[in-house]
């Protein structure tokens, strides 16, 4: 049975990244009331919310406390501990559920499961020792890539491997006791479908997203994605299957390779809105994160109408090297729309905000998000 939280009612979001402010952002514009739940203070989330409780996330009592103060409760990401979880749950109506973090917050468990579900995942083996990523290198070949099972992002926890010979190296370097090896994929593209799913079993999918990476760190999105329409329409499927299959209330992004056979394999999935999704504030009738607060709430799903075509250019710590950007040049471009996120530490890599550009062809908006990125830094 699908609940209704209607507007008015108190939302909790554990986490208070980017991704929980622009959520909160969505929500507050529709009348609800946003708390968050965050390790740090000063987080960006807390700029936009109503009430921002700083505590451990494996403080059990903060943990209830909060839960008991919300009508419902969502995240902004999924590395949440499982007890945590769990205690909150009791409490709370929580989307998506315990079990689907559990799941998603572990890359075995995670790939094991999409497999079961007959679904194309990337080759892997599970490793726990030296001697069995030996095996199983044996078995995949190089290249290859060996990841951490739990709390990785953003290429963090993950070694590349040309040859066997650097089995030993890559072992001692990634300092876990459980990790996963996948076969390296030369892919093509990589691409990224948002979905959502309500209570009811409802489901709506946003177009695909092309997104092209840096130092393992997402740089641009462009959608629609130019992909050829059986894979198109494979993603959709493979994206409701696992809606479905893990029975998740709330908005999800499967990442994808899209090898050079034309065939779709699924890097990963992301329990909550996604930066590939971010371009959906601008291009989008329902944002991601107005998709987020309606599943979870038990509203009906808004449209994923995309207007045309869009680009999103991320703004990363880099950019502050030379000081303050020069954020009026980049508003000089009419159809590209600047995001700030409101963190006051520039950090090389960090995710500060993002500029969405929007085009009549995929390569207009292309071009206008680069230009208006560079232009940022005075470099053009
Ligand atoms: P992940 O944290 O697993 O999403 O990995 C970050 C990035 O590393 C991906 O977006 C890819 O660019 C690259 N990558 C990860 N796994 C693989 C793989 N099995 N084959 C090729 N590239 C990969």
């Amino acid at each position: 049975m699908s609940r209704l939280f209607p507007p008015g009612s108190r939302i909790g979001m554990f986490g208070g990244g980017q991704l929980g402010r622009m959520f909160a952002l969505a929500a507050r514009s529709m009348g609800y009331e946003v708390q968050v739940f965050v390790s740090e203070a000063d987080a960006p989330a807390s700029q936009v919310t109503d009430r921002t409780i700083v505590a451990d996330y494996h403080d059990l009592d903060a943990v209830t406390a909060f839960a008991r103060g919300v009508d419902v409760l969502t995240l902004e990401f999924e590395n949440l501990p499982a007890a945590s979880l769990a205690a909150a749950a009791r409490h709370t109506p929580l989307h998506p559920g315990a079990a689907v973090l559990e799941t998603t917050q572990h890359r075995l468990r995670e790939k094991t499961t999409l497999e079961r579900m007959g679904l194309p995942v990337t080759p892997f083996a599970a490793v726990h020792n030296l001697a069995e990523l030996r095996t199983a290198l044996d078995r995949l070949g190089t290249p290859a890539v060996l990841k951490t099972a739990a709390w990785g992002y953003d290429g963090k926890g993950q070694v590349r491997l040309d040859t066997p010979a650097e089995a030993d190296a890559a072992w001692q370097s990634l300092d876990t006791d459980e990790a996963i090896l996948e076969s390296f994929v030369d892919f093509e593209r990589e691409l990224s479908i948002v979905v959502a799913r309500s209570a009811d079993g409802s489901f709506a999918h946003y177009g695909l997203s092309d997104n092209r990476h840096e130092h393992h760190i997402l740089d641009l999105s462009l959608a629609p994605a130019d992909v050829p329409e059986q894979a198109a329409r494979d993603t959709v499927e493979i994206a409701r299957t696992i809606m479905e299959g893990l029975d998740v209330v709330g908005v999800l992004c499967v990442e994808l390779f899209l090898t050079r056979g034309g065939q779709v394999l699924i890097n990963e999935l992301a329990p909550r809105p996604h930066n590939s999704g971010h371009l959906t504030i601008d291009a989008c009738v329902t944002s991601q994160f107005e998709q987020q607060v309606r599943a979870v709430c038990g509203l009906p799903l808004g449209s994923t109408r995309q207007f045309g075509p869009a680009v999103m250019a991320n703004l990363l710590g880099d950019l502050w090297e030379t000081g303050q950007p020069q954020w009026a040049r980049a508003c000089a471009w009419p159809e590209v729309k600047l995001h700030l996120y409101g963190k006051a530490e520039p950090r090389p890599k960090r995710k500060m905000g993002h500029l969405t550009a929007l085009g009549d062809t995929v390569e207009q908006a292309l071009q206008r998000a680069t230009d208006a990125r560079h232009a940022l830094t005075g470099s053009k």
